[in-house]
């Protein structure tokens, strides 16, 4: 079957509602849904009065022509203030669950500023649980339904990017180098962690978590500094016919996207900034590239970008969710966020499924698994 030109790219923007900080500050909102798929964003420093958006389309014709300084941006879906976890699970991530079952590499990642709320989405906390634990749940639910027609193996494995360090998190182990094979970006000496129920996934996903390399920043005290890469990798065989497939589904929570020059850090803390911004400088570059149809994409510009090469363009379904704050007291950060979604949301690439030939040789991920399985007996 001849592969077929996708938008396989998914670019979703969550508004998230004002923080204390904020409402104390007493300011306006800087961006407003339109009519589900557009943002609209205007500059605080530019306007007279608080803007309210009517909701009518005549409304949003008018506002548009009105006024060119502000800004309408078109997305896949833009999630507003009210909208939670569980609907962005339904919309966004529960049809990636199908597209790896059907055997498509799939990943999420969330990018934006520092406090934008990234982590929220991903992670969640236990009164409302983010994509990774919403997504796993229904993985496995979905394999249990399969079951009798297929078999699945499945191995996690969980890294952090800190520094362009690439740390093992449910180990604690690293830097851990990388190296390029016919297979493509290989993490050497990394180990899947088998995994039988979403119960056991979602603990991996909690002890990875305790490991995270965490600083507070002057911009907010929970803030991560590192790029989060939790990876389920999965071996589908069909029970009739034996055929084998490999897929993996990417959660990636990536470090703050504000400058560094934004943050007040010197030495330790400074560093950090230089090389968040390397890696994320990296993936913008590779955004571009992509989304402009070229045919050398600079993967190998940094960590991040290498272990991602097969996340982003390539064979690979991806959603990004594009965190911005509704707070005018963030209007740059979101205007940075927005545009660097906006360019992702261009990239077009070719789909193919994965059989028999896949970028985890069936050989090395049966190895790896047994390797595991023997020794996790053993603790
Ligand atoms: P990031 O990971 O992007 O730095 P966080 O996810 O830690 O940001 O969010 C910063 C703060 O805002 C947290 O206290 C979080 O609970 C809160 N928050 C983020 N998004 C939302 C949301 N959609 N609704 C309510 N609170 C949110
Ligand atoms: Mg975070």
């Amino acid at each position: 079957m001849p592969a077929e030109q996708h938008t396989n790219i998914k670019v979703a923007v969550r508004v998230r509602p004002y923080n204390s900080r904020e409402l104390e500050n007493h300011n306006q909102r800087c961006i407003v849904k339109v009519m589900d798929r557009s943002a609209l964003l205007f500059d605080p420093d530019e306007e007279d009065d608080e803007f309210f958006f009517q909701g009518t389309k005549q409304h949003y014709r008018d506002i548009t022509k009105k006024m060119n300084k502000k800004l309408t941006m078109d997305f896949d879906r833009v999630f507003d203030i009210d909208n939670t976890n569980q609907d962005l699970f339904e919309e966004c991530t529960a049809p990636l669950v199908d597209a790896v079952l059907n055997g498509y590499n799939c990943s999420v990642f969330v990018y934006g500023a520092t406090g934008a709320g990234k982590t929220f989405t991903m992670l969640g906390s236990e009164a409302c649980p983010g994509l990774t634990f919403l997504t796993m749940r229904d993985l496995f639910e979905k394999i249990q339904m399969q079951n009798d027609v297929r078999k699945f193996d499945v191995g996690v494995s969980y890294l952090e990017v800190y520094n362009e360090q690439v740390m093992n998190l449910l180990t604690k182990t690293g830097p851990m180098k990388l190296r390029e094979d016919a297979n493509g970006v290989v993490v050497s000496g990394l180990r899947l962690t088998p995994i039988y129920s979403a119960e056991e996934l979602l603990k991996m996903l909690a002890l990875g978590n305790s490991n995270r390399t965490q600083h507070p920043t002057d911009a907010n005290a929970e803030s991560s500094r590192s790029h989060a890469i939790f990876q389920v990798h999965i071996r589908i065989t069909e029970r009739k016919t034996d055929t084998k497939r490999t897929v993996k589904l990417s959660m990636i929570d990536l470090a703050g996207s504000e400058r560094a020059a934004s943050t007040k850090g010197i030495g330790v803390r400074f560093k950090e900034g230089a090389s968040i911004n390397k890696s994320l400088l990296a993936l913008g570059n590779c955004i571009n590239k992509l989304a402009d149809g070229l045919k050398h994409i600079p993967y190998r510009d940094s960590n991040l970008t290498r272990i991602l090469k097969d996340s982003l363009g390539g064979n690979c379904r991806t959603l990004m969710v594009a965190n911005v704050s509704m707070s005018s007291l963030t209007y740059e950060d979101t205007y940075n966020t927005l545009k660097y979604a906006s360019r992702a949301k261009k990239i077009r690439t070719t789909l193919k499924q994965n059989v028999l030939k896949s970028k985890m040789p069936t050989e090395f991920y049966v190895k790896k698994i047994d390797e595991v399985v023997g020794e996790n007996e053993r603790l």
